[in-house]
């Protein structure tokens, strides 16, 4: 009897549980990137479907650890929107990913849409308005250039919050995208509503065409409905040539996906701009 209470006492002081501890450990792992600049930036380059040609590209997050190698972003940006790191992580990404507009400009490249992932934390703070307009300044890289991609859940709670958000941010000049569009729970009189630039179309809607009837038919009634919004259509998670062809006969506006190229550091990123032609 007395071992067992023993054993339950320190099951209890101990009471933590294992997936518990792990994000523990990951939280105070990814405290030590940050400092110890273990963070950095991909970019997936984003296709015009009409000309062929790379007209935007998309930031996505890096971690790389010397022990583990590279660290899923779906494994640690949950812990970095539990433990609030998150608003530290998502300016450092959109101060860089200006700093790389900036530098690929200075280098000549043409000015090319940089699309940032901006979390639903982000996006709850009224800070997220003053933070960009202070990093357009200074770093100079054109507002028009950048673009914020924001989820749908993120958008349709407070449903007047949100609209004033995004005309706050857009009235900087800068472009808003919705991203993972058909995932969510987007009301149409809301999707009206905001002033987006462009829907950009799950890859589960993406995986299955030009084969699947049903997600070929959603895919053609997501563009004739951002049109009809005025908003542009860009498809995600292309990897085949079928794909691609289907989207652009249907009219969708820009695709990208491992098709043309994955997520690039931003050394790689420029010399294939130069390598298809600017
Ligand atoms: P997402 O925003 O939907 O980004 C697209 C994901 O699909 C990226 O995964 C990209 O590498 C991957 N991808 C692109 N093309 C293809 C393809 O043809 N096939 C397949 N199988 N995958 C493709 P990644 O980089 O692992 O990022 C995963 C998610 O993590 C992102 O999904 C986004 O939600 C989040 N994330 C990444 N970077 C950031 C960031 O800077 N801030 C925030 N808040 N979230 C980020
Ligand atoms: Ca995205
Ligand atoms: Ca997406
Ligand atoms: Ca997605």
């Amino acid at each position: 009897a007395k071992s067992e209470g023993r054993n339950t006492s320190a099951y209890y002081s101990d009471g933590m549980t294992q997936s518990a501890r792990e994000r523990l450990t990951l939280e105070s792992r990814l405290r030590n990137a940050i400092v110890e600049q273990q963070l950095s930036l991909h970019y997936q380059p984003q296709i015009d479907l009409s000309s062929g040609r790379i007209v935007g590209a998309e930031a996505l997050l890096r971690w790389y650890d010397p022990d583990e190698g590279f660290i899923a972003p779906s494994r640690f940006i949950p812990i970095a929107e539990s433990s609030g790191l998150i608003h530290e992580i998502g300016l450092w990404v959109i101060e860089q990913s200006c700093r790389q507009g900036v530098l690929w400009l200075q280098e000549g490249l043409p000015p090319l849409i940089i699309a940032v992932n901006v979390s639903a934390h982000q996006f709850q703070r009224n800070e997220l308005q003053q933070q960009i307009a202070d990093t357009l300044l200074s770093s100079g890289f054109p507002a028009e250039q950048l673009e914020l991609e924001m989820t749908e859940s993120a958008l349709m709670t407070q449903h007047e919050r949100a609209v004033g958000m995004l005309s706050s941010l857009k009235a900087l000049g800068i472009r808003l995208a919705i991203d993972d569009f058909g995932t969510g729970y987007s009301s149409l009189a809301y999707l009206k509503s905001f002033p987006i630039d462009v829907l950009k179309i799950d890859k589960s809607f993406i995986d299955q065409l030009p084969e699947h009837q049903q997600d070929a038919e959603i895919c053609k009634a997501i563009v004739t409905l951002a049109h009809t919004l005025g908003f542009d259509v860009l498809a995600e998670g292309v990897e085949l040539a079928a794909q691609q062809l289907y989207l652009q006969q249907i009219g969708c506006d820009c695709y990208q996906g491992y098709y043309y190229s994955k997520p690039l550091p931003a050394s790689e990123f420029s010399e294939l701009l130069k390598r298809v032609g600017l």
